[in-house]
């Protein structure tokens, strides 16, 4: 960040007063520009025996498997998005059945949210970011062609949790805490 979204000042790398590392600091407007993780959320997708993945038409990882996983947007809840991205990458409706993994991936600053889900119809078909999607059996997961380790992850929890009932953890809105 060279210049302030707000008001166009040259921004300076420096801790603010009461802080302990360096951040974007506007000093024309003195406002701190925060940077914190991107939220990704994402899904293991299953229909009957078999999981659904999709093949990167865009870098990175172009033309490596994947499961249907972007970034949260604003305005959405984890589970809204992790429903849209099923249907954007791959046309897929989907209904959660619980989250089964939390990845910090501090290299790239993201955490990952990852669900289990199911297909509430067959029918998929690619979206604009796949080149194809597929149907697999557990036994048929292409491991050498996975696009990022975190699927490598994320499929092998789901393929330990198969045949469990979920939700794993509670999923949805937090209860209305008086006062809040
Ligand atoms: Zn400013």
């Amino acid at each position: 960040m060279r210049f302030c979204p707000r008001c166009g000042g040259t921004i300076e790398r420096r801790v603010p007063e009461l802080d302990d590392r360096e951040r974007n600091v506007c000093p024309a407007c003195d406002t701190v520009h925060y940077s914190n993780p991107k939220i990704v959320v994402g899904s293991v997708c299953t229909l009957g025996d078999r999981l659904l993945l999709c093949r990167r038409a865009i870098e990175p990882s172009r033309g490596l498997w994947t499961i249907p996983a972007g970034y949260l947007e604003n305005g959405e809840t984890v589970e809204e998005g992790a429903r849209r991205e099923a249907w954007e990458e791959a046309r897929a409706e989907i209904a959660l059945e619980g989250l089964i993994a939390v990845y910090s991936i501090k290299r790239i600053d993201q955490v990952q949210l990852l669900y289990k889900a199911r297909l509430t119809r067959p029918e998929v078909s690619a979206g604009p970011e796949s080149q194809e999607v597929m149907l697999v059996g557990w036994d048929e997961i292409p491991w050498p062609d996975l696009a990022f380790p975190t699927v490598r992850w994320v499929l092998h929890r789901a393929a330990e949790l198969r045949g469990r009932q979920g939700p794993f953890v509670p999923v949805g809105n937090p209860p209305r805490d008086e006062g809040n």
